[in-house]
């Protein structure tokens, strides 16, 4: 038998990295780490990609067969389950979807639970438990049973998961649809909530008007929110540059707080942080309202788009979310970094790329955005009736060596777009030159220190305090909200 849970989690659980490009510093070395520090990013998510690659080859290699313990090298396992007792153990073979049908299991400590029969596949039952997590059973320790499934509610939840030593002493809040655990900052985590909440009407609403038979979800939203990377990493380990993921088998979105650009950009680090619980609650609502079954997948170009589409948050005047479609200013810095480079012909190449793609980059993911930004607002009812047959797919569909063959991601597009790929591009580039955009770097709080005969700019805090020191406090600090303002008054110091 096979330990396939880390595959399916890097098939299904969407995963976000973060790459935030780096501002010119006086002090140099931050543009430096930054830089390390997406290549170290790039690096492991091509690890994983790797990883992910070899394990598609050993199940090819040992096709229709069941699975020795060894078919996969244990460290080729990066991502085991936070409890060995959990996770999906499959084995290829005849799947059968499910018409709801309740099922009997025998829990950890051998009770038994109703639980909601989710797939089947080979042998395996893979069954929904009362408390959202998926789980593989042998069909042969199950049993059918008449009595309903009945879903945990919010109180349950919450005492279960705060028994997991890994979450001792976290701290718990709720909103009408979410119950999040935590010990990251108060500020994050209220942030984190009012988001959410004030998004999810708006994506329910959105998805409604599509046909898709939406509904309110059956179980709470977990979000559970650690600190730091350590405390991230500790509780389910990640590749390097993962910053948060939500996770089609458990259902939970995790992510953590602190980054190594908080004590250097704070204002980006936040507006990152937060557009990413953003992004994975996007995913998280689309699996639990009827959008994307769990365990299907979807064209990435789609997923990911989506996700984008609904993260835009704002970080003045108080973190809220900014309503659906508005532009998100971190990926249009980056489309508009690509633009600088590299004039935006039309070729319709992008395009091209991005729709058949089994992996997406940070700039990938950016015209992703950029791509359903503009499908929504001139070709919607082509982009519904898109949305609407990825979520007939069912679980385990879509994914190579276990389903049927299913429509590539071009394929998809090309459905439903047509494959004038020059032409879509082009209406792209021109839909995204006339929305409205603000740097966000260039307009983060900056700062001139002024000392002795020099003048240096920075928008790094830590970097101030670091020449506050060295001056001896002889230093004078002078704080402007863009770094426009900061250049004029620089050269006005300088003249
Ligand atoms: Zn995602």
């Amino acid at each position: 038998m096979f330990r396939f849970a880390t595959l399916i989690i890097f098939l299904v659980a969407s995963v976000t990295a973060t790459f935030t490009q780096a501002q010119f510093d006086p002090l140099g070395g931050l543009r430096q780490r930054l830089e390390d520090q997406r290549r170290r990013m790039e690096q492991s998510m091509r690890e994983m990609e790797e990883r992910r690659k070899d394990m598609e080859a050993s199940l090819r290699g040992a096709s229709g067969t069941p699975f020795g313990g060894s078919a996969m090298p244990a460290d080729a396992m990066p991502a085991q389950a936070a409890d060995d007792s959990d996770g999906l153990r499959l084995t290829p073979g005849e799947i059968t979807y499910s018409n709801g049908e309740s099922i009997l299991v025998r829990d950890e400590e051998g009770e038994e639970i109703v639980c909601r029969l989710h797939v089947s596949i080979g042998d395996t039952h893979v069954v929904m438990l009362p408390d959202g997590r998926l789980k593989s059973f042998p069909i042969e320790e199950t049993r059918a049973t008449e009595k309903p499934f009945v879903p945990m509610d919010m109180d349950s939840i919450e005492a279960k998961l705060l028994k997991d030593p890994k979450l001792a002493g976290f701290k718990t809040i709720r909103s009408r649809r979410f119950l999040y655990l935590y010990n990251s900052s108060e500020l994050f985590i209220r942030s984190s909530r009012t988001i959410l909440e004030s998004m999810y009407p708006a994506v329910r609403k959105y998805f409604e008007r599509s046909g898709i038979d939406v509904h309110e979800p059956e179980l709470p939203l977990v979000v559970i929110a650690f600190a730091t990377d350590d405390q991230f990493q500790e509780y389910r380990r990640m590749p390097k540059g993962v910053v948060a993921y939500y996770d089609a088998e458990t259902n939970a979105a995790f992510i953590y707080e602190r980054s190594d650009l908080s004590d250097h950009a704070p204002e980006i680090a936040v507006k990152n942080a937060i557009s990413t619980i953003a992004h994975e609650g996007a995913h998280q609502i689309l699996h639990n309202i009827g959008v994307q079954q769990r365990l299907s997948r979807w064209p990435l170009w789609l997923s990911e788009g989506l996700a984008e589409f609904y993260a835009p948050t704002s970080v003045q005047k108080g973190i809220r979310w900014s309503g659906l479609g508005s532009a998100n200013q971190l990926r249009m810095m980056e489309i508009s970094r690509d633009w600088e480079a590299n004039q935006p012909r039309g070729t319709g190449k992008t395009i091209q790329r991005i729709t058949s793609s089994d992996e997406l980059d940070s700039l990938d993911y950016a015209y992703a955005w950029g791509l359903i930004h503009m499908l929504s607002r001139r070709h919607q009812k082509e982009l519904f009736a898109c949305v609407l047959d990825c979520s007939r797919l069912r679980p385990l569909e879509g994914i190579e060596q276990i389903s049927d063959q299913v429509a590539s991601p071009s394929e998809v597009f090309t459905k439903h777009f047509g494959e004038d790929y020059p032409d879509i591009e082009q209406e792209m580039t021109k839909h995204l030159m006339g929305l409205n955009y603000v740097d966000p770097i260039k307009n983060q709080t900056h700062y001139l220190v002024i000392y002795g005969g020099t003048v240096a700019l920075t928008s790094s805090p830590e970097a101030v305090k670091e020449m506050q020191r060295r001056s001896g406090g002889r230093s004078q600090v002078r704080t402007f909200p863009n770094r426009l303002m900061a250049e004029k008054a620089m050269a006005a110091i300088s003249r």
